[in-house]
């Protein structure tokens, strides 16, 4: 559950790096709340400035302009350890001649905590990320898996309000990735901290967040749930960088959407029904290949057996390609072939229209 309480205000920040010709903004105004509690996302590709908000964040990095506040108090001026923040590093960054208590303890340490007061907080920390069996060993004795819980314990021992978690599962294979998501989402509501949480990976995105910011080029795209995300992209970028989406030009007249020699469909458009030419976004998921004359004419250029589901890259009559997507539970693999004719139907709302509709 997150509360309505704002945790961190990123108000208009600015961050130019160099300067003259050789001036970088990796961050443009960028303007958002992250709420107490959340599982909180920066969600984009490489470059575009995830990195160095997060660590304007924690403090490693100055604002150029713009402000960012911690329940109402800016932290301009304040210097990392001065902040109720922490962060888990990519690299992890766990010290290689220290045990695994003496790293939890390290942070502990270095904030003033009593000694007496140490030991418990160790012990309670390596409990929650179950690896109570391990205080005495190195991290070259640990798992990647078990070297990532770590540097969880140990940035969570000093009851942050924040923690800041940089491409932290990016190092892990596949499985134990998928585990540690589960892990996180955890650890998140066990401690009710409020988490913020950088990765490039969309699906991880998706999987995690209670909410995300897409970024692009040092600009916010959009910022919602999920659901408002993949649902209700608010531009092209953002259609295409989650997800699978096709791009269609159509047109919206008497109530019907209209793609040349293709054919039309009842519009389907729901949120811009006006008539024009309309930029079109569609999940695969919302087509389907239909058996009788409904729908949209077209010919299977490709197959794409995926095991759970099979996509076919169609091509329209008017020369457009789009993608549809069938769940294999009922031998849609051979619904059709490569050459085949097709009819292209889609399911109720399946067109998203872009706001960039010529
Ligand atoms: P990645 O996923 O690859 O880490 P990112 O989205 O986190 O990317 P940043 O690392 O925040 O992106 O970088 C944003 C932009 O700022 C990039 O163009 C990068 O080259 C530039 N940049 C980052 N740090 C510096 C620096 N110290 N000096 C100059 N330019 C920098």
């Amino acid at each position: 559950m997150t509360g309505n309480r704002v945790a961190i205000e990123i108000d208009h920040v600015c961050k130019r790096f160099g300067a003259g010709e050789q001036a970088v903004l990796a961050l443009d105004h960028i303007a958002l709340d992250i709420r107490e509690n959340e599982f909180f996302t920066l969600l984009g590709p490489s470059g575009c400035g995830k990195t160095t908000l997060l660590r304007m964040i924690a403090g490693f990095e100055d604002v150029s302009a713009g402000d960012i506040r911690l329940y109402g108090a800016s932290l301009t001026g304040k210097l990392p350890f001065q902040r109720p923040v922490n962060t888990v590093f990519q690299s992890y960054a766990l010290f290689p001649h220290l045990t695994v208590e003496e790293n939890i303890a390290f942070g502990l340490e270095m904030r003033g905590f009593k000694p007496a007061d140490i030991n418990p907080i160790v012990a309670e920390k390596l409990e929650l990320v179950k690896l109570s069996g391990f205080a005495r060993r190195r991290p070259h004795q640990l798992s990647g898996g078990q070297q990532q819980r770590v540097a969880l314990a140990r940035a969570l021992a000093p009851s942050p309000r924040v923690l800041l978690l940089d491409e932290s599962l990016s190092a892990l294979d596949l499985k134990l990735r998928k585990e540690m998501q589960v892990e996180l989402k955890r650890l998140q509501r066990e401690t009710g901290i409020t988490f913020v949480f950088v990765t490039h990976d969309q699906e991880e995105a998706l999987t995690m967040s209670d909410r995300i910011a897409v970024m692009s080029a040092g600009k916010l795209q959009q910022v919602g749930s999920p659901e408002d995300i993949y649902d209700r992209p608010a531009n092209r970028f953002v259609a295409d960088f989650i997800g699978e989406t096709s791009f269609l030009q159509g047109r919206v007249a008497d109530g019907q959407l209209h793609f040349g020699v293709a054919g039309s469909l009842s519009c389907q458009v729901l949120d811009q029904p006006h008539d024009g030419a309309a930029a079109l976004a569609v999940r695969p998921e919302r087509l389907q290949l239909a058996s009788s004359g409904d729908g949209l004419g077209g010919v299977v250029a490709e197959v794409v057996y995926r095991g759970v589901d099979t996509v076919y890259l169609v091509q329209l009559a008017d020369g457009q390609p789009c993608r549809v997507r069938h769940t294999n539970d009922s031998g849609a693999s051979r619904l059709a072939r490569v050459g085949d004719a097709v009819r292209v139907a889609a399911l109720p709302g399946a067109f998203h229209r872009l706001q960039e509709a010529g």
